[in-house]
């Protein structure tokens, strides 16, 4: 989602005239968008802004003025003490204000020639009106794109911090997703993927304005299949127990809806997963996957892990280890419980020292990423839909994606950038794959034909 805030921030910024570059030293405004998920994300932004604040003043030197910002959920957690502790930031913005940028670069471009003084802008208020009202339209880069359909959360896990930074749960109206989904399939995107923090709560309006016309993420998939020009659609990141039968039921008959799905399950064990808050046990996690398996036999699934929350025991970890040998996810992310400021867990007794953490997370890695390891070589010999939308690093190569987010490298011609074409998998590695190229997609055929002949 920082990806696709970034992106908007970009568009929001495109008026004034500021284009995107990857020297900071040419860049006369910085904004770093940060994440607060997990670990020091404040102490990795403040070594961070000392390196800008070097910068700033070497331009400085030549009579240059550089706007410092900091964007996303750090900077709402932490608001004024950014201020404090940097004062040499212009401007603090939380991820629900980044409509006003162009105000707040106005006034801290005023403050900066001398004309207004100033200690630095904050903004990280959670607005009535949501941001997407007011941003401008969205560009199309690439191939593949993000789209935010729904943000914040109600759930309150007792580990998250998402709750308190990105706010109470809110759903965008179909007719403003769909018209930016028409927007970017225009400019050439082939795959998009919805995003939200619980993208499948999402319930958006189906008449903007009218509270009670609502349709789930289900509806809305069916919808957006039927735009010209997107061949793949994804979402992410689901909670299991918003796993709604009609939204399983896009998985068996909407084509372009890819069999790939990731449904965190952060722990195998019901007594961590109630500390947790989660709403769910394992044996509901199981139901949702064979619900998903009997309408989809091609299905496959990641996930994510947290190990070494409060409380959890030997016998805790090991159900984690066990249902990571049962479900065999073709990919998953896993992490050390880290406490949040501010949340539950963060507060509770029986903290797992860290080396035991270390430990586990160790040992639950080598499971799930011999599970990757094993589906990558499963895959070997088979022939798949890729979507290329990478140069590779050697001369003549492509990469692309499999329906299960697999890198592939292709020798292949460049026109086959931004197009689907069925490709042989020839090599399995541990985060990738090889193949070769066997049906190069007619230009003029509909993508999705080819989705639907793998399918
Ligand atoms: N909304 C999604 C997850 C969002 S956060 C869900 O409900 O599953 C992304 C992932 O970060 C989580 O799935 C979790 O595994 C991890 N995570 C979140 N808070 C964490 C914390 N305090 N410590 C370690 N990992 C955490
Ligand atoms: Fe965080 Fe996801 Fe739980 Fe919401 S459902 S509190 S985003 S982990």
């Amino acid at each position: 989602m920082n990806v696709y805030d970034s992106d908007r921030m970009a568009d929001v910024l495109t008026p004034l005239g500021y284009v995107a570059t990857a020297v900071p030293d040419d860049a006369d405004m910085v904004i770093l968008n940060t994440c607060h998920i997990r670990e020091k994300a404040a102490e990795k932004l403040f070594s961070e802004l000392g390196r800008l604040r070097n910068i700033k003043e070497r331009r400085l030197e030549d009579g240059i003025a550089t706007v410092i910002a900091v964007a996303g959920c750090v900077a709402q957690a932490e608001g004024a003490e950014i201020i404090k502790r940097a004062p040499y930031v212009d401007i603090v913005l939380g991820p629900q204000t980044y409509h006003r940028l162009p105000e707040m670069v106005a006034r801290a471009s005023r403050a900066a020639a001398g004309q207004q003084e100033t200690k630095g802008i904050l903004d990280i208020e959670f607005p009535d009106e949501p941001k997407f009202d007011h941003l401008p339209e969205v560009t199309a880069k690439g191939f593949s794109a993000f789209l935010s359909v729904q943000e914040g959360c109600d759930k309150f896990c007792t580990f998250c911090v998402v709750p308190y930074t990105r706010g109470a749960e809110f759903s965008r109206p179909f007719d403003d997703v769909i018209n930016e989904a028409r927007t970017v399939a225009a400019g050439g995107v082939r795959e998009i993927t919805l995003l939200g923090q619980n993208v499948n709560a999402y319930h958006g309006e189906t008449i903007k304005g009218k509270s009670g016309s609502e349709a789930g993420l289900g509806e809305l998939i069916r919808q957006l299949a039927e735009i010209e020009g997107i061949s793949r659609l994804r979402y992410t990141t689901s909670h299991p127990i918003d796993m709604a039968d009609d939204l399983i039921a896009a998985h068996g008959n909407v084509a372009t809806l890819m069999p790939f799905l990731h449904l965190p399950i952060q722990s195998g064990s019901d007594r961590i997963l109630s500390r947790m808050n989660r709403h769910h046990r394992i044996d509901d996690y199981r139901r949702v996957v064979d619900k998903l398996l009997a309408v989809r036999p091609d299905m496959k699934l990641s996930s994510d892990f947290i190990v070494g929350f409060p409380g959890e025991s030997d016998e805790d970890f090991e159900a984690t280890m066990n249902l990571a040998r049962e479900f065999q996810f073709v990919q998953a992310y896993s992490f050390k419980y880290s406490p949040r400021p501010g949340t539950p867990g963060a507060v509770m007794q029986d903290q797992i020292p860290e080396a035991l953490q270390s430990e586990r997370l160790a040992a639950l890695q080598e499971i799930l990423e011999q599970n990757q390891i094993n589906f990558n070589q499963q895959c070997v010999d088979s022939v798949v839909p890729v979507l290329f939308d990478r140069q590779g690093r050697k001369d003549g190569q492509l990469v692309g994606r499999t329906p299960y987010m697999q890198p592939v490298h292709v020798q292949a011609p460049q026109e086959m950038f931004g197009q689907i074409a069925e490709v042989k998998l020839t090599s399995a590695h541990a985060n990738s794959l090889g193949g070769e190229l066997i049906l190069a997609a007619h230009q003029s055929s509909p993508m999705s034909e080819i989705e639907k002949v793998s399918a």
